[in-house]
């Protein structure tokens, strides 16, 4: 089950925080790590302070984009200490990691993504995200380590882990299966923006924020493949109405 649970870390700068949180990782019996653009790959720092990790560093994948870490993912899952100005529904990380195992439970595929050092996840980045996902902490001191906010999940998805052993999987998520990949959402956000901007509704040289509201929306909506096709169409009919 916790096979199915991808952890994300989105250009890493320090190697040692990768060896860490791969240590983390396998101490809670996590074993999927993938790097998205790290500064550095892993090095003999890294496999060091993985300890016994080490194996886990060198299996790591190495991948150029988000899209390639999320390929195939049924439910993302991004970290941020900081309320955004775009947030979605927040959970706690106990309550990711519930969420995080109803989805695994059913064999279907989920992501945690952990942000960059200095400045986290980006918002386009979280706009991706089905859920973001925060530890509570001092309100005025929120930001942990890279490692060890790594540490607080994986402790938190194990903890889930022991209980959801106990009890008969039940296929409640099934319709997941449905949803629409993360290619297929960010294709269509491309083709409603330009949309918005072929009708004059939104003026290139001055977007302001909302295609980006509009991400919010539909990413809460969380849209099957088979909507996105309908959106999709209708926005074709509309470019070909403007085509004359
Ligand atoms: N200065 C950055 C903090 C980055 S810490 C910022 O303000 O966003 C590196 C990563 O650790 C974050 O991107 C996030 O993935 C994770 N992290 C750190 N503290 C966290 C917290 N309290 N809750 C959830 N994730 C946290």
């Amino acid at each position: 089950m916790l096979n199915k649970i991808r952890i994300v870390l989105v250009e890493t700068s320090h190697t040692g925080n990768i060896g860490q949180a791969a240590r983390a990782m396998l101490n809670m019996s996590l074993t999927e790590l993938y790097l998205v653009n790290p500064k550095k790959r892993p090095d003999d720092h890294a496999e060091a302070l993985a300890s016994h990790a080490d194996e886990l560093v060198r299996g790591a994948k190495v991948v150029t984009s988000l899209h390639e870490a999320l390929d195939g993912v049924d439910l993302i899952i991004g970290t941020s200490a900081r309320t955004r100005r775009m947030d979605l529904p927040m959970l706690s990380a106990e309550e990711a990691a519930k969420s995080t195992l109803d989805v695994a439970k059913v064999g279907l595929e989920a992501a945690i993504l952990f942000g960059r050092e200095r400045t986290g996840l980006y918002n386009d980045e979280l706009l991706m995200c089905h859920k973001h996902a925060y530890i509570p902490t001092n309100e005025t001191y929120n930001s942990l380590n890279l490692a060890q906010a790594v540490q607080v999940f994986c402790y938190e998805l194990y903890k889930q882990y022991q209980i959801e052993k106990n009890i008969k999987a039940t296929p409640n998520v099934n319709h997941m299966r449905d949803k629409a990949s993360s290619k297929e959402l960010q294709s269509f956000y491309t083709h409603l923006e330009s949309t918005l901007i072929d009708s004059g509704f939104l003026n290139p040289d001055k977007p302001g924020h909302v295609v980006d509201k509009l991400k919010r929306l539909y990413q809460r909506a969380q849209l099957e493949s088979q909507e996105v096709n309908i959106l999709r169409g209708f926005l074709s009919a509309v470019e070909h109405k403007l085509k004359g």
